[in-house]
């Protein structure tokens, strides 16, 4: 299969894509209008006032940018038709969008129950042949796997029904367990964008356009530096750096780590 794989990578050519960064100021002002009527219908909804419903879209508005340190929608790329402005943040318009903003306003509205969770980092593997500088999990990698795939999706399931709208695959290297990723995304429910943390072990286009199809949103590939040698010897691994660029000429492009 991987054999096959590998074949079927060196056959694909992918046409190179446009910068997928907002640039009109027009398209960014349409952008911010639409996030702003996606927020005020939910906000109206629990006030059934206007002019309540607009001081608290102010003050969830200096939440966020008390929190994250810069104004809303600031930077903003278009992929596959939907709008990204953070990592944290999932595509707009999306159900995972829509709930994502109910949850914060349910945060500024006591009587309401479910605020949910934005985002969830789940290590779905100990796995991995790398050996960061950086790395916590040392003592625990490389053991027995402790969780089949049926036990994460059935976490993934519970973190969903609590109202989760944006799942980060991490490990270990994720990519290991490349199979189960796409049973996880194929049972998963709507309204949750998933992403995959990696090294880019593994990673290739036939596998991109696969995990593309089952549902995934996109990946984020560790790079810690430019200078390959300063890479590999960061991450304890002398093909570390290659792992990173190989996906991407064959992916010809970043912007395809978002779809
Ligand atoms: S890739 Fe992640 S899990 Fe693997 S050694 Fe590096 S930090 Fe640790």
């Amino acid at each position: 299969m991987a054999i096959q794989e590998a074949i079927v990578d060196r056959l694909v050519t992918i046409p190179k894509q446009h910068s997928p960064l907002v640039t009109s100021k027009f398209q960014k002002a349409r952008v911010r209008i639409g996030v702003f009527i996606q927020l005020f219908r939910i906000v109206f909804r629990k006030t059934g006032k206007v002019s309540t419903a607009f001081k608290s879209i102010f003050r969830i508005k200096r939440k966020y940018e008390s929190i994250f340190g810069e104004p809303y929608l600031v930077k903003i790329a278009k992929v596959n038709d939907r709008y990204f402005w953070r990592l944290a943040a999932p595509g707009f318009p999306s159900k995972a969008s829509f709930e994502m903003q109910t949850n914060e306003a349910n945060r500024f509205f006591p009587t309401q129950q479910r605020t949910g969770l934005r985002s969830l980092v789940f290590a779905i593997t100990n796995k991995c042949p790398l050996n960061c500088e950086h790395c916590c999990e040392w003592p625990n990698l490389n053991k027995e796997e402790r969780l089949s795939t049926s036990e994460i999706i059935r976490i993934i399931h519970k973190y969903q029904d609590y109202g989760t709208t944006q799942i980060m695959l991490s490990g270990g290297e994720p990519m290991l367990r490349i199979n189960d990723i796409y049973t996880i995304l194929n049972t998963a429910r709507e309204g949750t964008d998933f992403w995959i943390i990696t090294s880019g072990l593994g990673l290739s286009a036939v596998r991109a356009q696969k995990l593309k199809d089952a549902g995934l949103t996109g990946v984020m590939v560790s790079l810690d530096h430019y200078d390959r040698y300063k890479h590999n010897s960061f991450r304890g691994y002398e093909k570390a750096y290659n792992t990173t660029q190989k996906p991407l000429n064959s992916l010809k492009t970043t912007i395809r780590y978002c779809w």
